[in-house]
């Protein structure tokens, strides 16, 4: 059984930064990921369709150039596109931004699991990793004060009442 004081399911940006901000409060933290760091974001969605749209873009350009002579910029050729060599370099991308998230994550000292996370009640749960079953348990009373004391560099808000005050936040009865 690993216990940790902050266990976060999930590597992609809501999970990662989650994980990072909390590893950087100096809470012991473990971040489960089934898949790739980045998640949907840094490796099927925002980050691999812009680069792919970018070299679509580029090469829309080149052909459009072709004997056009617009800005005197013509091409006597058309241009071609090897979709291996796209691709390629797509995943190029996209390894260097999920191996820094990796960085990151270990430079803020949180520990990553690999595996998929099934809760067993709100604060553990059973990792399926490729050595086996791992159980993983979270849970910190000192999240809030750590928060407090530090407050958000965004906001200056430094306690969760402070929310409620400012109308950002649902408090008891609000
Ligand atoms: C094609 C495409 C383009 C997009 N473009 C943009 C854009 O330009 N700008 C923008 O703001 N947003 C964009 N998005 C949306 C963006 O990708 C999501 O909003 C973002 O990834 C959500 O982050 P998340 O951390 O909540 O979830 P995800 O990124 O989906 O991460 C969830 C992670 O949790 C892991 N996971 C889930 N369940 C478990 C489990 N039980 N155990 C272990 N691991 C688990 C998954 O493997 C995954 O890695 C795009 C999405 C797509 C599909």
């Amino acid at each position: 059984m690993i216990r940790t004081k902050v266990l976060v399911v999930g590597g992609g940006p809501g999970g990662y930064v989650a994980a990072i901000r909390a590893g950087q409060l100096g809470l012991d933290t473990v971040l489960v990921e089934a898949d790739r760091l980045g998640g949907t974001c840094l490796i099927r969605g925002c980050i691999p369709s812009k680069a792919l749209i970018h070299a679509a873009g580029k090469f829309d350009d080149m052909r459009r150039a072709v004997c056009d002579g617009i800005m005197g910029i013509t091409l006597r050729e058309a241009p071609s596109i090897d979709l291996n060599r796209t691709m390629l370099w797509k995943e190029g991308i996209v390894d260097r931004l999920s191996g820094g998230v990796g960085v990151l994550l270990r430079k803020a000292n949180v520990r990553v699991l690999e595996g998929w996370a099934t809760f067993s009640d709100a604060k553990t749960c059973t990792v399926r990793t490729s050595e086996g079953e791992e159980m993983v348990r979270g849970g910190t009373r000192d999240l809030g004060e750590r928060l407090e004391s530090r407050g958000s560099p965004r906001t200056g808000i430094r306690r969760p009442r402070d929310l409620v005050h400012r109308g950002l936040g649902a408090g008891p009865g609000a």
